[in-house]
């Protein structure tokens, strides 16, 4: 009889080494990435399935996760897996080069796409938050974000500080999956970080993988700590226990203005990612459970208040920006908060540029399990790309100061032609036996071609098409019909139900041909999706971008 994997305790370890427990190495890295998103060191709260984000979800249950690990195990070289919702729905015939996985996350029809209507479908069991690469099996920790996170403070030094954030304090709150990386990625930019998390456990995460340096418990300490390193010019990050809205009225009180300003809380879920004020975190966790209506109008009267904070001390001068949460767009429309979009998303100010370049996230992951294998990865990329000495500061600094989280992995940002390049030399690596066993390439959905959030990723277009989802739509057909290992269509990850559309896609370099005939098309076209879009949108480093990769149809059709 099947047993049924009914806790985290009996989901066993990530399987590592060279020994095949599938069909097949695409099959394999599926499964060990699936295992490695719910590894207690990678995930959230692996014992209710959740990665990251709010509800991220890598299943819908554990008898579905039960059921997808069978079914990889099961799947032939020319079948393909059908996962709806965290649920293995069917297994149907395709062919060797198509992917052995596609999945449909948390999608419902446009007039029904809101958190109420969710809820209801989700506790009935009918579908899962699959937030961006919880549903999609490509989550890799902390480290996924802190390459994103460290960019995006690189470009605030750039812009507003002369390069650097040295003597500098930044203040955000929320220390989770993803928040985690801010005290890290601005430290590595050598400013002071103050944060502020409501739960310990979360603070306590963050210091034993030494993305945070110190903790306390006292506000007052916090900011006297934080005020003393900004005046002797030191990195260091605090964390301290408490609500932010509590953190930036203490700063609003002393007339302390930070340098920075952001957020990182579950502001999208106002009932599971964002605590009211004036309530403890045992109080926060009864009321959810007994009155979920009433939590969620504490929530947003909360939200209301911390985006008016955060544009009063915009005013006295700190650089203001949102992080990806849709505080602004909660406080905005079920608060009535009429300027919350006074300060601008992180993406427009920030990010757009190098999405220009067909530039985002790309990611890969050892599933040798050997931290060799990525060091062997890293000297490669310097190899390739001499001349990107950003590059280079960001593998070194990786290397000195990123702790694996579960399997062993790297992120940086590569563009347009440089993906290609990379994936091709990781196959080479791997067919010459100078890593253990084939290397996973993935990327974030925040990413230049695959998403369509009007309050994060697509903000302020410079066409006026926030809202148009065709992109990731056909991000996700185009990397199906290239042969990417797996393909991920989700609705609602990053900023919440009813506001983003986005895909997701894996390329496993198992050292094969195929594999490289495959890499060259996938990692061609999935950022050609992303210069594409914004060549569309009228921006001229695209414009450029296209040129240099003749991508521009207008061109080629002369
Ligand atoms: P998470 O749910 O793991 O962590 C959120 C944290 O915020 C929790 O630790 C919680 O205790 C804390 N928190 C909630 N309300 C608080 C309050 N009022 N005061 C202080 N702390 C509070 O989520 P995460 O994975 O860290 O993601 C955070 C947000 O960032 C999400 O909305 C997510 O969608 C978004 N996000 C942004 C990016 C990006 O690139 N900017 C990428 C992914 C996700």
């Amino acid at each position: 009889m099947a047993i049924t994997i009914t806790d985290i305790s009996k989901k066993g370890k990530t399987p590592t080494g060279t020994e095949l427990n599938t069909k097949g190495w695409v099959q394999e890295a599926a499964l060990r990435m699936l295992y490695n998103n719910l590894d207690p060191d990678v995930a959230e709260r692996p014992e209710d399935l959740v990665v990251y984000g709010g509800t991220g979800k890598a299943a819908r249950n554990w008898e579905a996760f039960d059921l997808i690990v069978k079914a990889l195990k099961d799947l032939e070289e020319d079948e393909t897996l059908l996962v709806q919702s965290g649920k293995p729905v069917g297994i149907l015939p395709t062919h060797k080069d198509a992917p052995r996985v596609l999945i449909s996350n948390s999608m419902l029809v446009p007039h029904w796409a809101n958190w109420k209507k969710f809820r209801e479908l989700e506790a009935k069991g009918l579908t899962m938050y699959g937030q961006m690469t919880a549903g999609s099996w490509i989550y890799i920790g902390s480290q996924g974000i802190v390459q994103g996170t460290y960019e995006t403070y690189a470009e605030v030094a750039r812009q507003h500080f002369g390069g650097s954030l040295k003597g500098t304090l930044n203040v955000t709150a929320g220390l989770g999956g993803m928040g985690g990386a801010q005290p890290l990625a601005i430290t590595m930019n050598e400013g002071v970080c103050l944060a502020a998390e409501m739960e310990e456990w979360r603070i306590r995460k963050r210091l034993e993988t030494r993305y945070l340096d110190k903790m306390t418990n006292s506000i007052e300490e916090g900011i006297s700590w934080a005020l003393e390193a900004k005046a002797n010019g030191e990195a260091i990050s605090i964390g301290v226990v408490c609500n932010a809205v509590d953190l930036l009225q203490a700063l609003l009180d002393r007339n302390i203005t930070p340098d920075t300003l952001t957020d990182q809380t579950s502001a999208h879920d106002a009932l599971v990612g964002y605590f009211p004020e004036n309530m403890s975190v045992e109080e926060a966790n009864v009321l959810r459970q007994q009155n979920p209506e009433l939590y969620v109008e504490k929530s947003l009267d909360t939200m209301a208040r911390h985006v008016k904070q955060m544009l009063e001390l915009q005013k006295r001068g700190a650089v203001t920006f949102d992080y990806g949460n849709n505080l602004r767009g909660q406080a905005h429309d079920l608060r009535g908060v009429e300027n919350a979009f006074d300060f601008p998303g992180f993406v427009p100010a920030y990010i757009r540029p190098l999405f220009c370049e067909g530039k985002g996230p790309f990611r890969w992951v050892a599933l040798s399990g050997d931290p060799e294998d990525i060091r062997v990865t890293d000297e490669v990329l310097l190899e390739l790309f001499p001349e990107n000495k950003s590059l280079a500061r960001w593998i070194k600094m990786a290397q000195e100061r990123i702790a694996f989280q579960g399997l062993p992995a790297r992120i940086c940002w590569l563009g347009q032609g440089e993906r290609e390049i990379a994936g091709l030399a990781f196959n080479k690596l791997v067919r010459e036996g100078k890593v253990k066993a084939p290397i996973v390439i993935g990327r974030d959905h925040l990413d230049t071609g695959s998403v369509a959030s009007p309050n994060r990723e697509t903000e302020a277009m410079k066409d006026g098409s926030d809202a148009i989802a065709d992109w990731p739509v056909l991000n996700a057909m185009i990397n199906t019909a290239g042969g990417a290992s797996w393909v991920s269509l989700h609705h609602g990850g990053g900023v919440g139900i009813g506001y983003s559309i986005h895909a997701g896609m894996v390329i496993v370099a198992d050292g094969t041909e195929d594999a490289e005939i495959r890499l060259k098309r996938v990692l061609h076209n999935d950022p050609a999706m992303g210069v594409l879009r914004h060549l569309d949108a009228g921006y001229d480093i695209a414009a450029d971008t296209a040129r240099k990769h003749r991508l521009d149809i207008k061109e080629r059709l002369k």
